[in-house]
């Protein structure tokens, strides 16, 4: 009896003890928690208040200080700090913003992927769909074509062909199908560049690009390079003032380097591609260079037709449908034109819950092109107040 007793009594101790303790120890742990979330908060902050590194270039190391290239193309003498360790010219570091004094290197590869930034491909454009434009494509075929298929001819005749040509012309002409049909023909690479992109997007790394992108040609080679809107590189330059303008004709004379440092009968092509002939710098067309200037205009009657042809191939027309009367409306209108013609008709088709497209089909949709087109060439010239 005096057993159980104790024993009930000890059982009532143990338990109040325990939750006692707990009590305690849910106090301390909440305190422990607390401290913990504000310190991990604290940090969280620092990282917002800390001013950001700027990643540069080493391009010379001195006795004890280095001279860097930030990303603006611009360059400075600084120090380095003891920490940073052992630096050799062309590593990546991190340097503060305001003193540009380097904090340390980065392990970021030197060698971007060129891959990355360009078009590459092994277009599949037969001569066939390119409407009109037949004595472009003899010109494309004798000095593009024959010798990147037929060196030899060249050699033993003794004469060079051109290292690349110039197409100049109205938007939407078919100088970009032109240069993918010639690539198909050769089986060649298609490296395709946009020169706005090359200045704009990749700011300070221009000239490093250009210099790859030709690297990358030689590798795939034959490969022909295309770029297109050679105007944003190669145009003329009255004065040299801001450091973007610097930074374009950087870019500018590596092409011009990499043109001139390739030799004519090597299988790499380039074809320059503007709307904007008149601004052009003249030495991208001097001799040995994009020598041979090939105007790419707006198809006449015949070419409208056979374009007109190419892109209605595949699609259910009415046997009705005058062609004739057609192409004639569509005067003044360009390879793109026409062809958002025909896709444009179809909607009208699929609208009208037809699988045929008529004549009226065509009418609406040339109108339509033809108002957006104004449209746009109105918003063209806002653009000059
Ligand atoms: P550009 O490079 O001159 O601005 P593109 O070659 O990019 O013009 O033409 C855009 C599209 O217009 C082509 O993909 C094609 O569908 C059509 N096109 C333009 N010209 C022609 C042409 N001569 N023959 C067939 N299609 C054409």
């Amino acid at each position: 009896m005096e057993g159980t007793k104790s024993k009930d009594s000890k059982d009532k101790l143990d338990s109040v003890i325990y939750s006692y303790a707990t009590d305690v120890n849910a106090v301390e742990e909440e305190n422990r928690l607390l401290r913990e979330t504000i310190d991990s908060l604290k940090q969280e902050i620092n990282k917002f208040r800390r001013t950001p590194l700027m990643v540069s270039e080493v391009m010379e190391l001195l006795e004890d200080q280095a001279i860097i290239k930030i990303p603006n193309g611009n360059s400075f003498m600084v120090d380095i700090s003891n920490d940073c360790g052992k630096l050799v010219s062309g590593d990546q570091v991190l340097v503060e913003q305001k003193n540009l004094t380097i904090i340390k290197k980065i392990n970021k590869t030197k060698k971007f992927s060129v891959e990355k930034f360009v078009i590459i491909e092994k277009p599949n454009v037969p001569w066939k769909l390119v409407g009109g434009l037949h004595q472009q494509i003899e010109d494309i075929k004798e000095v593009i074509e024959l010798p990147l298929i037929k060196p030899e001819l060249f050699k033993k005749i003794g004469i060079d062909p051109p290292k690349g040509i110039l197409l100049y012309g109205e938007p939407g002409t078919g100088k970009t199908l032109l240069a993918k049909a010639v690539a198909t023909a050769t089986k060649s690479t298609f490296i395709e560049v946009v020169g706005s992109e090359l200045v704009q997007k990749f700011i300070g790394e221009g000239a490093k690009l250009v210099k790859e992108i030709f690297e990358l040609a030689r590798e795939k080679a034959p490969t022909i390079i295309f770029i297109d809107e050679i105007d944003a590189l190669a145009a003329t330059r009255i004065e040299i003032g801001t450091s973007g303008e610097r930074e374009v004709q950087r870019t500018f004379m590596q092409l011009l380097a990499e043109i001139d440092g390739f030799k004519r009968l090597d299988n790499v092509k380039i074809i320059g591609c503007t709307n904007r002939r008149d601004i052009l710098d003249p030495a991208i067309i001097r001799p040995g260079r994009l020598d041979r200037l090939i105007k790419v205009g707006l198809p006449d009657k015949v070419g409208r037709k056979e374009i007109f042809k190419i892109h209605s191939m595949r699609m259910t027309l009415d046997p009705k449908i005058n062609i004739d009367t057609l192409v004639e409306k569509m005067e003044e209108f360009s390879g793109a034109m026409i062809h958002a013609v025909c896709t444009e008709a179809g909607y009208y088709a699929i609208r009208s819950n037809r699988t045929k497209i008529i004549f009226s089909d065509f009418l609406n949709a040339i109108k339509r092109v033809k108002e957006e087109e104004e449209l746009e060439g109105e918003d063209f010239m806002h653009m000059f107040g």
